[in-house]
């Protein structure tokens, strides 16, 4: 069982030595690529998925430990794209040092908890319930900015851990977000494009009240915060779209196996 909220284990495939393997990994990551910034076509591509063979190829176990070291002090996540590769993998991390701007009061409201590194390689995300939540949240590809994201509160996470090992857990609050966000940037899609638009603000203005007001043209903002709906927006197919994927490749698999 996961130390962190909302984070279930159940087959052990979601545990601590993902991480002390990947420390080991972090050291050989030769590492020459960087984060690319928003305006560069591969952030707006939708990533292919990882045979499953190629899994434990030098190249993809390279490429998870590059994305791991990347990562480590800058963000909580990054997608295989963010770094020029269009590949369905993604990292996400949070650390104590990480949240140490935001109060106990303030991670507790986003139910944001530090959690070891995780990799997921065709990750499939399922939606659970309806309730949503609004919080600012900003992205390694878009730096300097933050912008209110409504978020499913909950889902569920399927995938492939780069050992091989399914993984299959159910995330609560700042990691569900992690994962959406990092999702969605497998399916080409940056939170710019799912911000409440007059939200958007430079990172020093991040605590800044957002607009209030109902506006003539484009309505009354969200508020921020949990609420019991709201979560509908992956219910458009697109967001889904690695929930299909993970069928394909499963039945490639056992194919593969038969022959
Ligand atoms: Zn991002």
């Amino acid at each position: 069982m996961q130390s962190y909220y909302g984070v279930s284990d159940p087959d052990g495939t979601w545990n601590e030595n993902q991480s002390n393997a990947f420390n080991s990994l972090i050291s050989l990551a030769k590492g020459q690529r960087d984060i690319v910034q928003a305006g560069e076509a591969c952030l707006y591509e939708r990533s292919k998925e990882v045979e499953e063979a190629d899994i434990a190829s030098t190249e993809v176990q390279e490429l998870v430990s590059e994305m791991l070291r990347i990562v480590k002090g800058r963000g909580v996540g990054l997608a295989a794209p963010q770094i020029g590769v269009k590949k369905r993998i993604f990292v996400m991390e949070d650390t104590e040092e990480g949240m140490s701007d935001e109060s106990e009061e303030e991670r507790e409201r986003k139910k944001r908890y530090p959690f070891k590194a995780k990799v997921v390689i065709n990750p499939v995300l399922i939606p659970i319930g309806d309730a949503s939540a609004a919080f600012m949240e900003g992205c390694l590809s878009v730096q300097g900015y933050r912008a209110l994201v409504r978020r499913h509160l909950k889902v569920k996470l399927k995938g492939v851990a780069p050992d091989g090992k399914p993984i299959d857990v159910d995330l609560t609050g700042w990691p569900a977000r992690i994962a959406q966000h990092e999702m969605d940037h497998l399916n080409g899609v940056l939170y710019v494009d799912r911000m409440e638009k007059r939200t958007l603000r430079r990172v020093d203005k991040v605590n800044a009240p957002v607009p209030t007001e109902k506006h003539d043209e484009f309505g009354a903002c969200a508020s921020v915060g949990e609420t019991a709906t709201g979560g509908s927006y992956l219910s458009n197919k697109s967001a889904i779209a690695g929930a299909e994927d993970i069928e394909t490749l499963t039945k490639k698999s056992k194919n593969r196996r038969r022959r």
